[in-house]
């Protein structure tokens, strides 16, 4: 009898861990610590935690994270362990696909307007608009970028 853990561990082997909420254990600690009691989804005030198969993950379309705090604080299982200082929880990036407007000869600068680090450049070029570029030293994961994008071009990896 394969246990719910195992499954989920031996399907999350194959493909990329699914986004946790910040400060999150590693995927095979964080499926051992979280309890899949919800705490973490009510408090977060930009409404980005949803379930998926029982435990929280990070949904970067309903919005951006602003690094509150509030989703670690209400974690009572150890399984966000926010440390002391650690102002950004995670390593993701943004990444602008091959969809971009900009790239595809369209001006837009959306992604740039919503980015409250900017982290996002647009560099000149000839014989079109310019072109998004994330600055990954600047850029924190926040995700705030990720909805306003008119063509869904960016993710965060
Ligand atoms: S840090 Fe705040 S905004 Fe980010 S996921 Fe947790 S509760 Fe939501
Ligand atoms: S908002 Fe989207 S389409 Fe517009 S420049 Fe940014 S990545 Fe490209
Ligand atoms: S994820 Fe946040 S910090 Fe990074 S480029 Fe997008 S809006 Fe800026």
């Amino acid at each position: 009898m394969v246990s719910r853990r195992q499954f989920l561990r031996g399907n999350f082997k194959a493909a990329r861990p699914p986004q946790r909420p910040p400060w999150a254990l590693a995927e095979e600690g964080f499926l051992d610590a979280c309890s899949r009691c919800g705490d973490c989804i009510p408090v977060c005030p930009t409404r980005i935690i949803v379930v998926v198969r029982g435990y929280p993950e990070v949904d970067f379309k309903r919005g951006e994270c602003t690094f509150c705090g509030a989703c670690a604080l209400a974690c009572k299982d150890g399984a966000l362990p926010r440390a002391t200082g650690q102002a950004i929880p995670w390593a993701i990036k943004a990444q602008i696909g091959p969809g971009c407007l900009a790239r595809q000869g369209v001006e837009c600068r959306v992604c740039g307007d919503h980015c409250p680090v900017a982290a996002i450049r647009f560099s000149p070029r000839l014989g079109g608009p310019p072109v998004a570029e994330v600055e990954a030293g600047s850029c924190t994961g926040c995700g705030a970028c990720v909805a306003p994008c008119p063509v869904t071009a960016i993710s965060l990896a």
